[in-house]
C-alpha cells in the first residue's frame, strides 16, 4: 500500500478530520515532506526482514512508509487522542502494531524479543525533543538488541553526539554515543518540513551500534561516572573535577597519579580527553583501588 501521508493539505485534512490538538508537552512536530521521509528511511536501509520499532508515529506519516518497507513495524505512542486517528490511517497496513504507551515505561528488550526473536532491531523515528537523551541512553544501557538507530533530532543534539575533543559541543552525551555506535549525520532538515514549526532546526543522525566496543573497559559504569564528573565542571581541570565528585570518592593524590600514568598533564581539562582516553583512565584507577 502506496503512502497517503507526508504533505502539508493531507496532514492538514485528517487532523481537521478528528479536530486534533497539538500537544506542546509531547514535543509534536509532524513532518510534511515526502523528500525528508524518503531520505530517513532509505539511510535507515530498511529490508523486508527487519523489524523496526517507531518511537512517537504521531499521525502514522512515518509509520506507512516504514510499513512499506519493513517486515513489521511497531510504533509506540504516548498521546491518546492519536490513537484512533492512527487506526484510520494505518487501516490497511497489515504489519504495523499501535502501543498506546510513554516509550520510557515500555519493556523494548522485551518487545524485540518477542517480535523478532532477540535479533537486533531497527529504531527509526522523528523523535519527541524533550527525551532525546534519555530515549537514545535507554535504548544502549538497558541491552537491547540493536542495528542501528535512525531519528531526527535537533541539530545542535546531532552535532553533539559525532564530535570529539576540541569542539565546544563534545560532551557526556557525544562520550556515550561513541562508546556504543558510529554516529553519521544523514540530512539537516528546516523548520518548514514540519507542522507546527518548530524553533529549532533540525537533523537526521544514523548510530549504527557497534558490534564490540571500541575501547576495553574493565566497568563500563565507572568510566561513565568518570565521565560525567569531568563534564559536570566544565571550566574545572580535570584533576579538581574528579576530586570534587563526591560519589566517586577518590583522593586527590590518586587521581593525579592516574593522570600522570595517562601521560596528561596535571592542568589537562576533562574535555580534551578522547574515549580512548578515559577508558585508560577508569583502567588505571581501578588498578590502583585493588
Ligand atoms: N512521527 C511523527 C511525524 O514524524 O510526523 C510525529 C513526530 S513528533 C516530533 C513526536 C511524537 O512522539 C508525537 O506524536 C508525540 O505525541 C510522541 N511522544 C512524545 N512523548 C512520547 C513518549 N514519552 N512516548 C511515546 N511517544 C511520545
Amino acid at each position: 500500500k502506496e503512502p497517503t501521508l507526508g504533505n502539508p493539505q493531507n496532514t492538514i485534512e485528517i487532523l481537521q478530520k478528528y479536530e486534533f490538538n497539538f500537544q506542546k508537552k509531547f514535543g509534536q512536530n509532524f513532518l510534511i515532506d515526502t523528500h525528508v521521509l524518503d531520505k530517513i528511511i532509505s539511510s535507515a536501509e530498511i529490508t523486508k526482514d527487519d523489524f523496526v520499532l517507531e518511537i512517537g508515529p504521531g499521525i502514522g506519516t512515518m509509520t506507512q512508509y516504514l510499513a512499506c518497507a519493513a517486515r513489521e513495524v511497531a510504533a509506540v505512542e504516548i498521546d491518546k487522542a492519536l490513537i484512533p486517528i492512527l487506526e484510520d490511517t494505518l487501516s490497511g497496513y497489515e504489519n504495523v502494531t499501535i502501543i498506546n504507551d510513554d516509550i520510557l515505561k515500555v519493556d523494548i528488550a522485551g518487545l524485540a524479543q518477542e517480535k523478532n526473536g532477540g535479533r537486533p532491531i531497527k529504531v527509526v523515528a522523528n523523535l519527541p525533543y524533550y527525551i532525546t537523551t534519555p530515549i537514545i541512553m535507554g535504548l544502549f544501557e538497558n541491552h537491547v538488541p540493536l542495528d542501528s538507530i535512525t531519528v531526527m533530532v535537533q541539530k545542535e543534539v546531532a552535532d553533539r553526539m559525532q564530535v570529539g575533543p576540541g569542539s565546544k559541543d563534545y560532551g557526556a552525551l557525544s562520550l556515550a554515543v561513541q562508546y556504543y555506535a558510529q554516529p553519521y549525520i544523514v540530512a539537516n532538515v528546516p523548520p518548514n518540513c514540519f507542522m507546527p514549526r518548530p524553533k529549532v532546526g533540525s537533523a537526521v543522525i544514523r548510530l549504527t551500534r557497534h558490534e564490540k566496543p571500541p575501547v576495553q573497559v574493565e566497568d563500563e559504569r565507572f568510566m561513565f561516572s568518570l565521565i560525567r564528573a569531568s563534564f559536570n565542571q566544565r571550566r574545572k581541570t580535570l584533576a579538581n573535577g574528579l576530586k570534587n565528585a563526591g560519589t566517586l570518592g577518590l583522593s586527590k593524590e590518586k587521581i593525579i597519579q592516574a593522570i600522570e600514568e595517562l601521560g596528561k598533564g596535571a592542568n589537562v581539562r576533562g574535555e580534551a580527553l578522547t574515549l580512548e582516553d578515559f577508558a585508560a583512565l577508569s583502567n588505571i584507577i581501578l588498578k590502583k583501588e585493588d
